[in-house]
């Protein structure tokens, strides 16, 4: 029976899709599901008025100036005349006819589909100060255009404050350092990361941002950020203040649901979603967006990640699904990695900050490690400084459930 309805589902050439949100994960299905076979018709609608682009490197390469913004692209015309995709780019998706796969658009028009995918990922978080547009965010290619336009007019050796010592925060810092300028990151808990990647880890990566001369602050409560005519001024809980050139915030990100808020699909901390990726027949949601049921080391669990990889493998699972009726066998392993203060911070897993964490290969003065963590004795992360090699090695301990002692046994991160 489910086999029927899963073949009553699948893509047949005189489908058509209507892909919504035309990022990472949206570019990645077009390409996924064209690679996989299906022929039918295509439409990529994205709110931003650029072709599909790449963000981890805005806040690394782009950012400190390596690269220019158009070396993040993901997509050409040329590729997208390839795939044979017709683009509806700066208009904004505002409802969903769940049950007459229809994409309603805020300029009025409606697109009928056969299958729909949400795609629109997440946004910057806003904090609302005086100072209101002065302060910078970092999420979008309009977002680091601006940026670099405020940080180009500044003088070697000028302020810039970052709000949030977080993984954005943290490359900001060290993209704006490499530009010859001065970061002071301002972070609201005693050690950044820690409520990411728990107490051990983020007492294990406090000092990299020193060691490399980036005034690191934490504990800190901004209460207010105003404008002046020279530069702006960072008023502090305490009654301190600093006057800085520039001010970015990094303080996370919020889903883009809003727009499917009377589409009847099940909404709760982004779009929720089966192993499948399906949010109802003929609809599914991949990327940021998607809050899926993941085969966890320790079972079934609900999460929703912000990660380049998942949206990645999302992308592919979803078109593999719809085309073939099978889901892909391998089991998703989230992947992150972070490049801060001249280290690479990588992640695979989902570990919970509360989780065991035990440092099994390098140490804190080698400043390369390699740290396992585990819960009820089962291994749910990897995380490794510095250690690209050892890390995806280790990689095998999340494709099967594995314990921590037989992990211990088998060291794959020592091959
Ligand atoms: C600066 C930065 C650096 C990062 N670095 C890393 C890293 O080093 N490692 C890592 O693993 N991950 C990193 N990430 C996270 C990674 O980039 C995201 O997980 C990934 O972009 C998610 O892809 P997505 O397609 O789901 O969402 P997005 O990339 O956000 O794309 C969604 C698109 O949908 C559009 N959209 C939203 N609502 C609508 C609507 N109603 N109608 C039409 N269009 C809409 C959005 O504007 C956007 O263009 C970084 C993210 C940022 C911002």
């Amino acid at each position: 029976m489910v086999g029927e309805v899963q073949l009553m589902q699948s893509l047949k050439p005189s489908d058509h899709v209507v892909v919504v949100g035309a990022g990472l994960a949206g570019w990645r299905f077009v390409e996924a599901v064209r690679r996989d076979g299906f022929i039918g018709a295509i439409t990529l609608v994205g709110d931003e008025p650029h072709l599909p682009y790449d963000r981890p490197p805005l806040s690394k390469q782009v950012l400190s100036g390596k690269w220019d913004v158009e070396k993040s692209s993901l997509a050409t015309h040329e590729l997208v005349a390839q795939h044979e995709v017709t683009l509806r780019l700066g208009v904004v998706a505002s409802g969903l006819d769940v049950a007459a796969t229809t994409v309603h658009l805020a300029n009025g028009d409606a697109l009928s589909a056969t299958h729909v995918v949400v795609a629109t990922g997440s946004r910057a978080r806003i904090m609302e100060f005086s100072a209101g547009d002065h302060v910078h965010t970092l999420r979008n290619r309009d977002d680091v255009i601006a940026l670099d336009a405020a940080l180009s007019v500044l003088q070697t050796g000028d302020r810039v404050a970052i709000i949030g010592g977080g993984f954005i925060g943290a490359e900001a810092a060290t993209a704006i350092q490499a530009r010859g300028l001065v970061p002071i990151v301002f972070e609201a808990a005693p050690r950044p990361l820690i409520n990411i990647l728990g107490a051990d880890v983020s007492s294990w990566l406090e000092g990299l941002s020193a060691r490399v001369g980036v005034e690191l602050r934490t504990d800190q409560r901004i209460a207010d950020v105003v404008a002046l005519e020279d530069g702006l001024v960072i008023l502090m809980d305490d009654g301190s203040s600093l006057s800085v050139g520039v001010v970015i915030a990094g303080v996370g990100a919020l889903v883009n649901d809003e727009w499917l808020a009377t589409s009847g699909l099940t909404i709760d901390n982004g779009v929720v979603v089966d192993e499948n990726l399906i949010a109802a027949p003929r609809v599914g949601a991949v990327g940021d967006v998607a809050r899926f049921m993941w085969n966890s080391p320790l079972g079934m669990e609900l999460v929703r990640i912000e990660h380049w990889q998942v949206a990645n493998d999302h992308a592919a699972h979803l078109a593999r699904y719809w085309t073939t009726g099978t889901p892909p066998e391998a089991r998703l392993v989230p992947y992150f990695w972070s490049d801060q203060y001249g280290k690479k911070i990588q992640m695979l897993g989902h570990p919970a900050p509360s989780d065991e964490v035990l440092m099994v290969a390098g140490g804190l003065d080698q400043q390369k490690w390699l740290a396992l963590y585990s819960r009820e004795g089962v291994v749910t992360g990897v995380v490794a400084l510095s250690q690209p090699r050892a890390l995806m090695l280790s990689k095998r301990l999340l494709d099967e459930t594995t314990s921590l002692d037989a992990a211990l046994a088998q060291e794959p991160w020592v091959s």
